[in-house]
Parts: structure tokens; sequence; C-alpha cells
């Protein structure tokens, strides 16, 4: 670290410059390059030959880069097939320098106009999982004044870890017992690891079924399903 102006600057040293490698280069392929260094993760290497100058877009990453990496990069060019075996290894043990994208934010909505979502799941978190599920909850986007099978009243993606519960619950009609066991049931899942029943995948288990019974609402909920969805 080094302060200068006021600004605290931190150096990296890379085993080229921008200038250095473009050089390294410009001696594999015995013609003048003009390199462009990039982040772009998706497209490590570009090389397109212009007015006998070859222009160059390479990852930021190859700054470290040793010779032989260079050499390879420059008869990949030249010759276009090369099954750049240093080069793949390269980008595998610095991947960490590879910008990777943010994850993808979701905003959790959770106040609804007759239901709260937030306190239904801490509820349900604290009767039935001693607090231990660590799931997102939030209504889902999905237009409300679509017909409702049951399948679609709530859900739950493993990837962001996220509950959502179909808007069209938020209804004065629904009684909280009812929203409540839809937040409890896709609480089970989070909270269940997923079982495989031979290759068939068995989201609903027996001991899913079991668990899901001993909601205490169970069979008032059940029933004021049937009536009222289907
Ligand atoms: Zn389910």
């Amino acid at each position: 670290m080094q302060k200068e102006n006021g600004q605290h600057q931190l150096s990296i040293l890379f085993a080229n410059t921008e200038n250095s490698l473009s050089r390294a280069l410009e001696k594999g392929l015995g013609r003048p390059v003009s390199l462009v260094l990039t982040e772009n993760s998706s497209s490590m290497l570009s090389a397109r030959l212009r007015d006998g100058v070859m222009h160059v877009r390479l990852h930021s990453m190859f700054l470290n880069a040793g010779p032989d990496v260079i050499d390879e990069m420059a008869g990949f060019i030249k010759k276009r097939r090369n099954s750049m075996p240093l080069f793949r290894r390269f980008i595998r043990d610095n991947n960490s320098c590879i910008r990777r994208k943010p994850p993808q934010k979701v905003s959790l909505k959770t106040g609804g106009r007759y239901h709260d979502l937030k306190e239904l799941y801490d509820e349900v978190n604290r009767e039935y999982f001693c607090g231990e599920i660590e799931a997102g909850i939030t209504w889902g986007s999905g237009k409300a004044r679509y017909a409702v099978r049951k399948r679609t009243l709530g859900s739950y993606s493993a990837g962001p870890n996220l509950i959502r519960i179909n808007p069209v619950m938020d209804n004065s009609r629904v009684p909280r017992y009812f929203i409540k066991y839809v937040v409890y049931h896709e609480m089970l899942h989070a909270g269940i690891a997923i079982q495989k029943n031979g290759s068939r995948r068995c989201v609903h288990s027996a001991e899913f079924r079991r668990r899901e019974k001993m909601f205490r609402d169970y069979e008032r909920a059940v029933d004021w399903e049937r009536r009222t969805w289907r």
C-alpha cells in the first residue's frame, strides 16, 4: 500500500506490463500487435488481423502469464489450430481473477394487504423448526388474477434458497391458517433434502408427507383447500 495524494493505492506486481506483454506477442507473431486488455471472461482471447496489425483482445489476468503461455497464445493466433493446454491451465489456476457476476439480487416483498409473510414465516419457524430454517420468503410476482391450482400456491427454489408465495393468497378470504400451512409446506422443502426414489425424483417423500401432517391445522387446511381451489 502506498499513500499518494491522500489516496490509498494497492500496487500489484504483475509478471508483465501491458507493454511487455504486447512486445512478447509481437515477437511470437512476427508482426505488430495492438493489445487491448479486457475483463471479458467469456472471451479470454480474440485476435483479428487488420492492415498488417494483429489486434488482440486478451483478459487482463494474462498480465501474469509466463513466456511459455505467451508463446502458446502467439502460436494459436498464427496457426488458428492449437489445443492450448498451457493457456487452459493458466485460466484454471487464475480463476479467482475472473470477476464473477454478482449474485442475482432478489428483492423480497413480505408485507401484504392482509397477510404478512415474514410474520407467518417466523411463527412457523419457531413452532415447527426450532428457528432453524434459513430461507428467504417473498410474495411471487405472478398476476393474482390467474386461476390457481394447488401447485402454484407456493414454491421453493433451492438455488436462491427462496420460498415464493402466490400473491393470490393475499386476500381477506384466505384464512390465516391456510396461508400458514402453505408457508409450512414450502419451509419443509427448504428443510428436508429432496430424496431420490430410484431414478425418480421424489419431491414429496413419505417422510415429507409425515412431517406435513404435523402441521396443527393440517386437516382444516386441506379441507379448506379442497373446497376453495378445486
Ligand atoms: Zn411441495
